[in-house]
């Protein structure tokens, strides 16, 4: 008879324990599957807003994986009202605790002037951007007093911008004030996040 080398061979198998470990596979498919509807959090309990540019591993450089978060990525990465739609619902009712921004260096809401963008736009909607539905399943919906500049929110300087959305989500009354928020600048050139303000490669080329 072979010798088995696995740590167990002076056991003897428990009888009739299968079948633990099938039911146990079958639950964790069941939450899985059911998770919104059994209100389980996401495994981290946290939210991450992030721009949309294609450059950025969102979950590989905050070490996420599959589960762990809600991921919400537009241009810029900013605070607009649907990331404090998606924040308030998350927050209130799926047991979320902990929100990350992540914006980044080169971002393109960086590479041309509010009147560039706003003249691009104008000239894709044939005519002034005051008539077309910002949101076109809510026509009501409308910038205010607000210019259409600030609605498409360009930066001048991504670490302030990082910290201005930092500050827009702990002060939203939809947001919980025990809700932990963070942000960080993904540097594109070093593959590595910075906390915003905190530019090494500034800092190690001037005499100290
Ligand atoms: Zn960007």
């Amino acid at each position: 008879m072979p010798h088995h080398t696995h740590d167990h061979t002076d056991d003897p198998p428990e009888p009739g324990r299968v079948h633990e470990a099938v039911d146990s596979d079958i639950d964790a498919r069941d939450d899985w599957a059911r998770r919104r509807r059994k209100g389980i959090p996401t495994d981290k309990q946290l939210l991450v807003v992030a721009c949309m540019d294609e450059r950025i591993p969102v979950e590989e450089a905050l070490g996420l994986e599959l589960g762990d978060a809600q991921v919400f990525r537009n241009a810029g990465g900013k605070v607009t009202d649907d990331v404090i739609r998606s924040a308030a619902l998350t927050t209130q009712f799926f047991e979320t605790t902990e929100i990350i921004v992540v914006n980044h260096t080169d971002c393109g809401m960086m590479s041309a002037s509010d009147e560039a963008v706003v003249e691009g736009l104008e000239a894709a909607a044939g005519g002034d951007l005051d008539d077309v539905d910002l949101d076109p399943a809510l026509p009501e919906l409308d910038v205010g007093e607000a210019t259409l500049a600030d609605w498409v929110r360009m930066t001048d300087d991504i670490d302030e911008a990082c910290r201005v959305q930092i500050e827009l989500l702990r002060d939203h009354p939809l947001i919980p004030d025990e809700v932990t928020v963070s942000g960080y600048v993904y540097e594109v050139e070093s593959g590595h996040l910075r906390r915003p303000g905190e530019r090494v490669a500034d800092q190690v080329n001037e005499r100290v």
